[in-house]
């Protein structure tokens, strides 16, 4: 009989990564994906810690698998990523029915867990430390044209409001080989983009130890190193932290041409008071000044960000700072986020919570400033040549959509074939994307956008 699989992913990037891992690892077995959960004999759910009620999600989900279980007792129920590693055994108290529960740092063992499941009943790994990056593992990824690389998981940080270092962990970079042969394995299959992942890409290789050198941030060689991988039309990288950041690294990025010209830098508050209370070492004039060297040195280049509305103790004072400061800074776009209390973060236990109402009367003010700012800097685009990498059709009928080098997204006539480069004259522009004319194939590699 076919054993079969399907995987929810919930939450960012790096769980949509480690789910194509989960993937590589089940369809390694033999087993190929379902299309429901009803034709699937493993069901996994990558969890997210960092959404607002992401527990009652999960336990609703596993709720509605429970009917299902009753009547095929041999389909097997995995819970995996961020909540695994937070709830552990919390989670089969509440769902007896679940077989594997498997933290961040032991997803390569999940094929020798759910055989164990198999012999001895439920089963449990939320190990505290990754041994083997889940990396070693093959994976089957979301498209043939481009692919995240994890680079370093985990993060030294203690946001206040944050639970990535409990759920993930330390920092722990990859060896720079290592990601330079998955880079030009990728390249010689056919990927032309690559996304670097790191919680905090800016300290990355501060953990590794370099015959002959001592402990530092390798970010800016890498970047350099891997946007020299031959086949490999554009690197993406996310997230720097403004505090960590380098000038090394803008000097890699203007240098290297196959590095975008985009950036997401998150602010999270305009409000010293505020960045100091979220335990952010970096301050508004600080940020605004990396922003300045950072386009002076890459004219044209978007920037994106971060900004969480109603932190603990804000006021309305901190809350101009915040405007003004998303103002100056002009962001081409920006995700904003109502700050919610997360069980497990130091924020959660903090005095003078702000009011659900005067968050969202805030939150709808700072949505309409940063509304206008992203349509005035899309408009700039009307009429200029850019190119296009093809993702494929986009949503609600539109037949092809493609990115922009500045991360973009471009609606396009007619049907193109993912994984293509076209240069598009922009010919239409709202603050969330722009509509184009395909005007040529685009063959050269590292084309400077021209905005
Ligand atoms: S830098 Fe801060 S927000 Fe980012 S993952 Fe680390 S603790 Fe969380």
């Amino acid at each position: 009989m076919e054993r079969t699989y399907l995987i929810r992913t919930f939450g960012c990037q790096m769980n949509e990564h480690d789910s194509e891992r989960i993937a590589g690892q089940l369809d390694g077995d033999g087993m190929t994906a379902a299309a429901s959960v009803e034709e699937a004999g493993v069901v996994v759910f990558n969890t997210c810690a960092i959404r607002e009620n992401a527990d009652n999600r999960l336990y609703g989900n596993l709720g509605h698998l429970k009917p299902l279980k009753d009547r095929n007792p041999d389909m097997r129920i995995v819970v995996a990523g961020c909540l695994a590693q937070k709830d552990q055994a919390r989670i089969q108290a509440r769902a007896p029915w679940v077989d594997v529960v498997v933290g961040t740092h032991a997803l390569p063992r999940l094929l020798e867990l759910l055989r164990a499941a198999e012999a001895d009943g439920p089963q449990m790994d939320v190990r505290e430390y990754t041994e083997v990056f889940p990396s070693a593992f093959p994976a089957v990824r979301r498209d043939d044209f481009r692919a995240w690389v994890s680079i370093a998981p985990g993060c030294d940080n203690a946001c206040t409001f944050c639970i990535v270092p409990l759920v993930r962990g330390p920092q722990r970079s990859r060896a720079v080989g290592d990601i330079l042969a998955e880079v030009q394995g990728l390249a010689n299959r056919g990927v032309v983009e690559v996304t670097l992942l790191g919680q905090n890409v800016n300290t990355y290789g501060r953990d590794l130890t370099v015959p002959g050198s001592s402990p530092r941030p390798l970010f800016a060689e890498l970047l350099r190193r891997v946007g020299a991988v031959e086949g490999i039309r554009r690197v993406r990288f996310t997230s720097p932290h403004p505090h960590d950041f380098t000038p090394d690294v803008i000097d890699a990025m203007a240098e290297t041409p196959t590095v975008c010209e985009h950036i997401h830098f998150p602010l999270q508050s305009g409000s010293d008071r505020v960045l100091k209370a979220m335990q952010r070492s970096y301050r508004r004039d600080r940020y605004l000044g990396w922003l300045e060297r950072i386009r002076t040195a890459i004219p044209g280049i978007a920037v994106s960000t971060d900004v969480i509305v109603g932190f603990p103790g804000e006021t309305e004072a901190d809350f101009a700072d915040t405007l003004e400061v998303v103002e100056r800074a002009g962001f081409d776009s920006a995700y904003m986020f109502q700050y919610s209390p997360r069980p497990g973060t130091r924020a959660a236990g903090f005095d003078e919570q702000v009011p659900k109402p005067v968050v969202q009367e805030r939150f709808d003010r700072l949505m309409a400033l940063q509304e206008a700012v992203s349509l005035r800097l899309a408009q700039v685009q009307l009429g200029r040549s850019v190119e296009v990498l093809v993702e494929g059709a986009g949503k609600r009928g539109v037949a092809s959509q493609g990115r922009t080098r500045t991360n973009r997204i471009v609606h396009l006539g007619g049907q193109h074939d993912p994984g293509t480069f076209l240069e598009i004259r922009i010919i239409e522009a709202t603050a969330h994307h722009l509509r184009g004319e395909v005007q040529a194939a685009v063959e050269a590699v590292g084309i400077r956008a021209t905005v």
